[in-house]
């Protein structure tokens, strides 16, 4: 019944806690664009922090997919084995002299108003204790998001020569989610809308790196009664592992899909099957019209 239609979604966790609300939201959307468009959903581990990650979170986070019957396909990335092919990358940037390190503090760069100026480019700082930064271009990235519609970007207004490698040693979150979309054949993107704002960077990066460009939906980012992100930050309650079906239906509510009510009273493979056969992008609204005073 599953044609190839060479579609390769995604769904890329990093385990800083267990899945909470906003998460399973991120992960039944890519799932559904998957499984509609008979495509493969792959699972990436975005563990480059170990220090923010608790050990038990990653596996947490798997059996709390499975148990909501969001089965991916192959094998698990985990980002924390891929440091070389990262290195790879900087390297490729390097021999374009598109890199540079930088001794700026966030402070620094805060106080000058939130976008990086560039004052590094010059000084030739040996890499040693420095973030690496990429030079920017006076360009602008355009791109259609599937949902958020028409999107636009000026790296060097709104962003500056963004961090590569921090200051501790850590490959940043820009580089490693392009260089493993590109290796995992990633064609569609669909994620939450607190990344929307990164997806000019990584665009840039593609181009650099000559990485396919993949399409890219943004889902609306669930947020409690005071309108803050779910996140382990916001005390987002991990999911009632006993009320698998109710969370999905809710989470088919917060992507405006109809799901039918009978449903509430089958099997999460039964919710998802419904879903991915009913998925409509189309209805999945821009921004959040549901606040979860329950679940935050
Ligand atoms: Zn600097």
């Amino acid at each position: 019944m599953r044609r190839n239609t060479g579609y390769i979604g995604r769904f890329a966790p990093s385990p800083s806690g267990p899945l909470h609300f906003g998460s399973l939201v991120a992960a039944t959307a890519s799932f559904l664009d998957a499984r509609h468009h008979h495509g493969k959903w792959l699972l990436r581990m975005e563990d480059l922090d170990p220090a923010r990650e608790p050990p038990e979170a990653a596996g947490q986070i798997l059996a709390a997919l499975e148990l909501h019957g969001l089965h991916w396909d192959g094998p698990v990335l985990f980002q924390s084995r891929r440091l070389d092919a990262y290195a790879d990358a900087l390297k490729t940037l390097e021999i374009q002299q598109r890199l540079f390190a930088c001794t700026c503090s966030r402070q620094q760069i805060q106080a000058d108003g939130g976008v990086y100026d560039g004052r590094c480019r010059f000084r030739k700082l040996s890499h040693a204790g420095a973030a690496l930064r990429v030079r920017v271009e006076d360009t602008v990235i355009t791109f259609d998001d599937r949902i958020q519609g028409s999107q636009s970007q000026s790296l060097e207004r709104d962003c500056g020569d963004f961090v590569l490698l921090r200051k501790d040693g850590l490959f940043a979150y820009q580089l490693a989610v392009v260089v493993d979309d590109a290796e995992q054949g990633i064609t569609d993107i669909v994620r939450g809308s607190d990344l929307l704002d990164s997806t000019a960077r990584q665009k840039f990066l593609q181009g650099l790196l000559q990485l396919p460009a993949p399409r890219y939906a943004h889902v609306p980012v669930a947020v409690n009664a005071r309108g803050q992100k779910l996140s382990k930050q916001h005390f987002a309650r991990p999911l009632d592992l006993a009320q698998v079906v109710p969370s999905l239906l809710l989470a088919l509510d917060f992507l405006g899909q109809r799901p039918e009510p009978a449903l509430i009273s089958g099997s999460a493979q039964e919710v998802l099957l419904w879903g991915a056969e009913h998925w409509d992008i189309q209805a999945v609204p821009k921004l959040a019209n549901i606040r979860l005073d329950d679940i935050a």
